[in-house]
């Protein structure tokens, strides 16, 4: 099955849709049994997506984490009320203290606090490594890793990894390799295919696409999804019934909305590779994006999500850039049908591992579903405020 077709048919098998197109909205805490022989067999399958009690799931929640597993693959997904929510838990099912995990330096930061605030504070160490590091990991490998996590693009800057080469570096010496997919929303990147044991996703972003739920995946092969899902459960970890069906009912149209969100993002980084503003673009299908090579091998696609960095400019000229846009509003998200952007002068204070080489203010688009060229005028106009507030 073709990726289009397969979104289409996603966690709607006839168990869950009972004859209606959707999964239905099942609202439910307790479940009520007839029999002790009715309740003992729930009791025996309790994990085998059978209706036993609410935090254990619903057909609801039971279509959803089929639809996601037919898109990544693997074995089973557990739900999270957020992606953040997905990455922390994910890792906690992995490690004890004493343990030492090894993460991307352009993982999202909330990801970065959780390992410097929380895993810390369990005795669990990380080390941060250069995202561009490929099989180089090696060398960071101690006997106590048990994680290898990376973020392919990386957070704001947008290098793609070699996930390959690290997952099989990893796996020799038993770690377990974890992705934060979200940017491929599952589809433009096969995470099994390439070694990747568990694959997480904020859904809050494409997967949702409307900015209207919070919610979190993660995804695991055979080998480690009874632990994932087990993990997941003690944690109490479950979602409304109400999220889930927005998040089937944006899955439906995920392949032509990264379509047109990528069409429109490529013409938007063509026009600013013209600009005299522009240092360079950083969008993984262009040449001038690190891991643009590892970007052609492993992705079937991009979306409307990349950076670019400036030449020139100050604080100022930034913030008359920004504050007069139309479209492009101001947030600390993507992947909703609408336009968004981030303006951010201090790449450096977001790493460690690595220097950021780039001297002026870096700018982050999400490129929404308006026609591009109202985008383009939007962001024109925005230069020709940047520029006269540059001038003396
Ligand atoms: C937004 C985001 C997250 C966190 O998801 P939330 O649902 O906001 O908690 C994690 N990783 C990446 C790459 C993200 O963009």
């Amino acid at each position: 099955m073709k990726k289009e077709t397969k979104l289409i048919n996603a966690g709607r098998k006839s168990q869950w849709t009972r004859g209606v197109v959707n999964p239905p909205v099942e609202r439910a805490s307790t479940v009520v049994f007839n029999s002790v022989k009715e309740m003992k067999h729930a009791t025996a399958n309790k994990t085998n997506q059978v209706l036993f009690y609410g935090r254990r799931g619903t057909s609801t929640s039971f279509a959803f984490s089929d639809a996601m597993t037919e898109l990544e693959g693997g074995a089973g997904c557990a739900i999270y009320p957020s992606g953040t929510a997905a990455i922390t838990n994910a890792i906690l099912a992995f490690v004890k203290t004493g343990d030492h995990i090894l993460m991307v330096d352009t993982a999202y930061e909330p990801t970065r606090d959780y390992c410097d605030k929380i895993l810390a504070k369990l005795g669990i160490e990380t080390t941060y490594y250069d995202p561009m590091i490929g099989k180089g990991i090696e060398s960071l490998i101690k006997a106590n890793t048990r994680v290898v996590f990376l973020e392919s693009p990386g957070s704001i800057t947008m290098e793609v990894q070699d996930v390959p080469a690290i997952a099989q570096v990893a796996h020799r010496h038993n770690c377990i390799v974890m992705l934060d997919n979200t940017w491929s929303a599952g589809v433009n990147f096969q995470p099994f295919d390439y070694g990747v044991d568990v694959s997480i996703q904020a859904a809050t972003k494409y997967i949702v696409g409307h900015s209207d739920v919070m919610l979190g995946t993660a995804t695991a092969t055979a080998e480690h999804w009874p632990k994932l899902r087990e993990s997941s459960y003690i944690m109490g970890q479950c979602t409304s019934p109400d999220d889930l069906y927005l998040a089937m009912r944006g899955i439906r149209t995920l392949s032509v909305r990264l379509q047109q969100h990528q069409a429109s993002a490529l013409k938007i980084a063509d026009w600013l590779s013209s600009r005299p503003e522009v240092e360079t673009i950083l969008h993984p299908a262009l040449p001038s994006c690190p891991g643009h090579e590892e970007f052609k091998r492993d992705f079937s696609g991009s979306n409307g999500l990349f950076s670019f960095v400036l030449n020139k400019g100050n604080q100022a000229a930034l913030t008359a850039f920004l504050d007069g846009l139309d479209h492009f509003k101001m947030g600390y998200s993507w992947g909703g049908f609408e336009s968004l952007i981030l303006g951010i002068s201090n790449v450096n204070s977001m790493r460690t591992a690595t220097t950021w080489k780039y001297e002026f203010p870096l700018i982050r688009l999400h490129v929404g579903l308006e026609n591009v060229d109202d985008l383009i005028d939007d962001l024109e106009q925005g230069f020709t405020r940047f520029n006269a507030a540059l001038t003396p």
